[in-house]
């Protein structure tokens, strides 16, 4: 997976954003582009699909006209046997019907930030001068909708939306949206969520979370209009794995996610550690496409001591948790923050991304043996195929 920050600029300000440069309006040059997929295709390590996500910024921001060169000179570029699939997120609100007919033509993946109704999305989308964002992204969604484009979106929970579950629901339905990812609101950079401050008197973040994903889950079903919930459905096939093979882990492995700013500056793990510092690691990057060839950075990568904290973090997980087989070893991004440090275990993504959605999977999974054995044989459990919501299914933690 290959993230691209075409702008680190963002139009917008929430509240719990934590990209520290979102008012550079610097863009990513088509040589840098091009020199960045010349050695992709060249390293001979690319898997049959690539996703590239434009992102880390506002990436519509940066003009149409733009991503037609760009796609195009990929295009050119690209072997025969490696199909690349382009993904955008974006906060909706500059989708108009020319970049509709960009994202048909380029079959590109879209994923919309909305975090719910008005009330919840209003609370931290907002403009620079404080305005709510939610009239403007919906006009966004609507435009997708009236040109036939298929979308996703991300919601981001906070702590007033972990207790409106079906009013969530209800309003994806009645804007027809049926493919949905749920990001929490993390503590990231200089971001502090309020989601984990302590609540003595009350339940457990994770038995909060655990009563809206159920909740919400069992209702989208039963609706019979939502075809995808990243949440359920992308842990699905890490819980009932055939061969029992160990699920893979990309945010863990050198270089499976490249991370790539508008400077042509590299990164890897997770992708939120780009442009973020750090006393013991720095800027986390690990050399510059357009100055070292990706060879080098890999070389540079496997020495570096952010690999080997991450790699001492994924033995800690292997040692120690339960539920390693289906998780890989976590989020690197999240251990650094929540835990400072890499060498360390359970984080809120480990909670919410990784816990919560297998126990509920294997409490359904309980519930239907039981009527199983009461009543016919089992069937045979068919996961959802992928969408183009899979692309969202990145570890990616950024709204
Ligand atoms: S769930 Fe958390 S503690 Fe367990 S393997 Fe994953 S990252 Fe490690």
């Amino acid at each position: 997976m290959v993230v691209v920050q075409p702008t680190a600029f963002c139009n917008i300000n929430c509240t719990y954003c934590y990209l520290p440069d979102r008012n550079n309006k610097h863009v990513i040059a088509q040589s840098t582009v091009a020199r960045l997929f010349s050695e992709i295709f060249a390293s001979g390590w690319t898997c049959p699909e690539i996703t590239v996500v434009w992102h880390a910024g506002e990436p519509l921001a940066v003009p149409v006209a733009f991503y037609r060169e760009a796609f195009a000179a990929i295009e050119r570029m690209r072997p025969q046997s490696v199909i690349v699939k382009h993904s955008f997120q974006t906060n909706g609100m500059l989708i108009d019907a020319e970049w509709c007919r960009l994202f048909l033509e380029w079959n590109v993946g879209v994923g919309v930030s909305i975090d719910g109704p008005r009330e919840l999305h209003d609370r931290h989308r907002k403009t620079r001068s404080g305005k709510g964002t939610f009239d403007k992204t919906l006009a966004g969604i609507r435009c997708l909708r009236a040109n036939g484009v298929p979308f996703h979106v991300i919601s981001v929970l906070s702590r007033d939306s972990l207790s409106m579950p079906d009013e969530l629901l209800d309003f994806y339905l009645s804007e027809g949206i049926d493919q949905i990812c749920f990001n929490i609101e993390e503590s990231e950079g200089d971001h502090v969520s309020d989601l984990f401050a302590p609540n003595p008197e009350g339940p457990s973040l994770r038995a909060r979370y655990a009563a809206f994903l159920r909740r919400f889950w069992h209702q989208a079903r039963a609706s019979g209009q939502v075809k995808f919930v990243r949440e359920i459905d992308l842990a699905l096939p890490r819980v009932f794995r055939p061969d029992g093979s160990p699920t893979r882990n990309i945010q863990t492995e050198p270089l499976a996610m490249l991370n790539v700013d508008s400077h042509g500056n590299v990164s890897s793990f997770s992708p939120e550690l780009l442009g973020l510092k750090n006393k013991d690691y720095g800027d986390f990057l690990l050399g510059n496409i357009n100055r070292q060839s990706l060879a080098e950075i890999h070389r540079t990568c496997i020495d570096s001591a952010l690999h080997r904290d991450i790699q001492a973090g994924v033995q800690a997980c292997s040692a120690g948790c339960d539920y390693f087989s289906v998780c890989g070893g976590g989020a690197p991004g999240n251990k650094l923050f929540e835990n400072g440090s890499f060498a360390s275990t359970t984080t809120s993504y480990c909670l919410l991304t990784q816990m919560v959605p297998t126990d509920l999977i294997l409490e359904a999974y309980e519930r239907l043996e039981q009527s199983w054995t009461e009543n016919d044989p089992a069937p045979i459990v068919q996961p959802n195929s992928q969408t183009t919501a899979e692309a969202a299914a990145l570890p990616t933690r950024m709204p």
